[in-house]
């Protein structure tokens, strides 16, 4: 029997009242899985995520305690672990460098080593994923990105993931551990956190079709990203899983964007061609560690898992914008509806 049998199998998110933890919870539930989710204590998104996590088992636990890890795995006995917890905002890892590192890269340590130990206690084997990070491979490269390039880190949050990813291999090839990398280019969706810039230009679009203002702050409009959607990017995930041999992925369109393109097909997408009239350049927020373009080499993951993007760049930033303009309009914040 493997992961892709469509039998009551458990997985265990760490993280799963983020946007992907959302995405891949729902994915999974789906499939007929039993999907224990893990939140952060008392500051979890929790509280703006539950409408959509409806037949998950949450519990609190926070990343950095490697025993109660070992306290999960006792007690759910899972099948798969997907770590998508992270201290996920690359800019602001520079504020904490310390928190970042025990958040993703000690904690990464910790839970293979619980999974060896596992394994040992003859449990069962389990299948672990790490939710690495076009971050990895810095900002001083030419061409598509793909599995072999090599990473120069530039951010404590690029170090620590790389660092994690690198464990990750290491776990994998030492003790012969189901264990797998998704390298992830950007992905957004209307559930992203507002410190993600995508996210911000999503709202002012949305309150200038409504007839408000809410300018945007963006450093550089001309860096290109690679840009996916989330509910694609999960799905990648699951099947990295479902796979017969562990690997690593990059995921991602194989396309890139401007932040400049993404204004103007935000406000596009709402009958606008005033993007600039919401927009201040704020050159602070332009690091020089940041990388002028990234942009992902899917072929491995489109060969091997048969996996590929399916939703358009266009596609997405309208969702996101016409989800905002339900917020505003609705005044409900949160809704299975926005789901799409
Ligand atoms: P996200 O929405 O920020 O979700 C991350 C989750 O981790 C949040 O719910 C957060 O909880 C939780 N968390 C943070 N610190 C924790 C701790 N100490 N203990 C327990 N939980 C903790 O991120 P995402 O977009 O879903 O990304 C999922 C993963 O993919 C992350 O590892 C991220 O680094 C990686 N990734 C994402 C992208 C992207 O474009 N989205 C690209 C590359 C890699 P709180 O809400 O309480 O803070």
């Amino acid at each position: 029997m493997t992961l892709a049998d469509p039998v009551t199998r458990t997985a265990l998110i760490t993280g799963v009242a983020g946007q992907d933890g959302m995405y891949l919870a729902r994915l999974l539930r789906s499939q007929g899985w039993h999907v224990v989710g893990t939140v952060r204590p008392g500051l979890s998104s929790l509280a703006r995520m539950a409408p959509y996590l409806g037949g998950v088992q949450i519990v609190e636990h926070d990343l950095r305690d490697g025993l109660g890890f070992g306290d999960l795995m006792t007690r759910f006995s899972p099948d798969a672990v997907f770590n998508l917890a992270a201290f996920s905002a690359v800019g602001r890892s520079w504020t904490d460098p310390e928190l970042v590192t025990h958040t993703n890269l000690i904690a990464v340590g910790q839970m293979l080593e619980t999974l060896v130990r596992h394994r040992e206690k003859n449990v069962k084997d389990v299948r672990f994923f790490q939710a690495s990070t076009a971050e990895v491979f810095g900002s001083e490269f030419a061409g598509a990105l793909h599995e072999e390039t090599a990473h120069r880190p530039r951010t404590p949050y690029a170090v620590a993931k790389s660092a994690a990813h690198q464990l990750v291999i290491s776990y994998r090839e030492h003790h012969d551990l189901f264990a797998c990398n998704g390298i992830l280019f950007n992905h957004e969706s209307p559930f992203r956190g507002r410190q993600f810039v995508a996210s911000r230009i999503a709202a002012a679009a949305a309150a200038a079709a409504c007839g408000q203002r809410l300018p945007v702050a963006l450093g550089d409009i001309d860096i290109h990203r690679d840009w996916g959607a989330a509910v694609d990017y999960v799905e990648a995930m699951r099947r990295m899983l479902a796979h017969d041999v562990p690997g690593d992925y990059v995921v991602a369109t194989g396309t890139t964007h401007t932040l400049r393109d993404m204004l103007n097909v935000a406000f596009a997408s709402v009958g606008r061609d005033d993007p600039e009239d919401h927009l201040e350049i704020q050159p602070h927020l332009w690091s020089t560690t940041q990388a002028e373009s990234l942009r992902g080499d899917p072929s491995r993951a489109e060969r091997e898992l048969r996996w590929s993007a399916t939703t358009s760049f266009e596609d997405l930033v309208a969702q996101m914008v016409a989800v905002e303009v339900e917020r505003i309009t609705s005044g409900v914040g949160e809704s299975e509806k926005y789901l799409g």
